[in-house]
């Protein structure tokens, strides 16, 4: 009860029409989302077996980024069809051996389903398409975006396959929602240290420092005693000397980029203004950590050690101002691997949610490329599953006959909840989608603009990579036979 329950509360959520979900926690805070893993996740979920529900969404997050509510949903709807049969007194045992002879023929049913056309860029950029449709993505088009995306896994792609963690989203908040750039390089939140610094430079070569560029300051407060003014004189211009003797070394080292993890004097920044250096103070250290790799600089620990070998190299550097942010890009260079896709969006949550469907789009685009399998989306290949199961389902003796087409009505989830999301009868969508398949091949329930038809998604361009539903069955049958073979929960110590 407690899973079906879970499953149930996202199924609203699923494909293009779905809805979205205000998710509210204790002390107010919000957050407004359709991915299925976001929602399960911020749940207030005490009930293990609901967790565990919870559980298939994070897998499948985790292994193909995408189809988080679809595997979800399935989960639950084993759960209600594996309930049914208990109720007709079918064994569990039974039960679980047929959940996973059906999951078998599920995945060569998938394998039958996949596209004979060749995944290029036109095909990548339906997938990305696909994930992205009735996601709250502000005023940017799925589309747009999903240009966007698919050049960022090409730019990532190498012989040894494509690096998706090499692809990340950065979203800034305000200006007009309809700019998305793709950034050659890096983006992170951290502004010149001094208003004199250059804001661009071009060619750069970075050093970056674990040093801090100021007087050298203790623990302890320390006070030293002075009894006249030459003394204190002398102390200042002590003071002084330190302060240019660094800015002195930094300068003359031929670095026209400083980062440093440490504070940067006022009087050294100044000093490195007027030389026309860019400084970055304070820097963090996720921040550093992705400067040394996009720039290949090497991270050096005392001045004195400072030289030309350790510097990274980046063809551009610049900073931007977007209202109270400040933000720094660094493109392209020694080790320029890295993609931004850098988007903008009017509110917080609005960014918040464009971040996880590009995140979403990025992975089926990066799976769907390294597999050149995809497979027809919009329920058509769950309609196709379920058909196989039905038909293999006569040939399987006894109860587990029951098993392995209950299995076959769980998937029918999908395309059913598809229907009712867009208003249709849900039933009739599944009678005519059945019949459309038996004609046709490939049936979906196509949603296209204010239009839903029946017709073949490949056609349509709505595309969902097999790895995806893959995953979808087997962590969805996973979870189920799990619970199912469970008679009781025990409080433990
Ligand atoms: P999930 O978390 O499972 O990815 P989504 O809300 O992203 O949930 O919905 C994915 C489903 O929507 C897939 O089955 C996909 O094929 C389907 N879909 C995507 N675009 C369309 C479309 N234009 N018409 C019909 N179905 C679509
Ligand atoms: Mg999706």
């Amino acid at each position: 009860m407690a899973g079906k329950a879970v499953a149930e509360s996202v199924r609203t959520t699923l494909g293009p029409r779905g809805m979205d979900k205000m998710l509210v926690d204790s002390g107010g805070e919000v957050v407004i989302t359709n991915d299925g893993a976001t929602i399960l996740n911020e749940m207030d979920i005490e009930h293990p077996a609901a967790q565990m529900i919870v559980e298939v969404a994070e897998t499948q997050e985790e292994e193909v980024g995408d189809g988080t509510t679809t595997a979800g949903v399935i989960a639950g709807n084993l759960l209600g069809e594996a309930e049914d049969l208990i109720e007709q007194d079918v064994h569990a045992t039974t039960i679980v051996e047929g959940y996973h002879e059906a999951a078998e023929i599920a995945l060569d049913a998938i394998d039958e389903q996949i596209s004979e056309a060749a995944v290029d860029d036109e095909v990548l950029k339906q997938v990305a398409e696909s994930s992205m449709t009735g996601k709250g993505t502000g005023g940017l088009t799925a589309e747009s975006l999903a240009e966007t995306v698919v050049e960022a896994v090409r730019h990532v792609e190498s012989d040894e396959g494509v690096a998706r963690e090499n692809v990340t989203v950065h979203t800034q908040i305000g200006a007009s929602s309809n700019a998305t750039e793709l950034v050659p390089g890096i983006v992170i939140d951290e502004e010149p240290a001094h208003d004199g610094m250059p804001t661009e430079i071009e060619d750069a070569s970075i050093a970056v420092l674990d040093v801090e560029l100021g007087v050298r300051t203790g623990d302890v407060d320390a006070e030293y005693a002075i009894d006249s003014i030459d003394q204190l004189n002398a102390a200042i211009d002590a003071e002084e000397s330190e302060v240019q003797g660094y800015a002195e070394t930094v300068a003359e080292s031929g670095a026209d980029v400083v980062v440093t993890t440490e504070d940067v004097d006022d009087r050294v920044s100044t000093f490195l203004a007027n030389e026309g250096i860019l400084v970055f103070e304070n820097v963090g250290s996720s921040d550093t950590a992705d400067i040394l790799s996009a720039t290949g600089a090497t991270r050096v620990g005392a001045l004195d050690d400072l030289e030309e070998a350790d510097f990274g190299k980046a063809d551009r550097i610049r900073t931007a101002n977007f209202g109270d942010d400040d933000l720094a890009f660094v493109e392209g260079g020694a080790a320029a691997e890295a993609v931004t896709v850098f988007v903008r969006g009017g509110t917080e949550h609005i960014v918040d949610e464009l971040e996880r469907a590009i995140g979403d789009a990025l992975d089926v685009a990066a799976t769907a490329l390294a597999s050149g399998e995809v497979v027809p989306g919009a329920g058509a290949t769950e309609i196709a599953i379920a058909n196989k199961i039905r038909e293999e389902a006569a040939g399987i003796e006894g109860r587990k006959q029951l098993a392995v087409t209950a299995f076959a009505d769980a998937l029918d989830v999908v395309p059913r909840t598809l229907a009712a999301n867009t208003g249709q009868d849900p039933i009739d969508a599944l009678v005519d989608l059945r019949a459309a398949h038996d004609s046709e091949g490939r049936a979906g329930l196509i949603t296209d603009g204010e239009d839903v038809t029946i017709d073949d998604p490949l056609e349509f361009g709505v595309v969902d990579p097999a790895d995806v539903k893959r995953e979808a069955i087997e962590s969805a049958t996973e979870a189920a036979t799990m619970i199912v073979r469970i008679d009781d929960v025990i409080a433990a110590e």
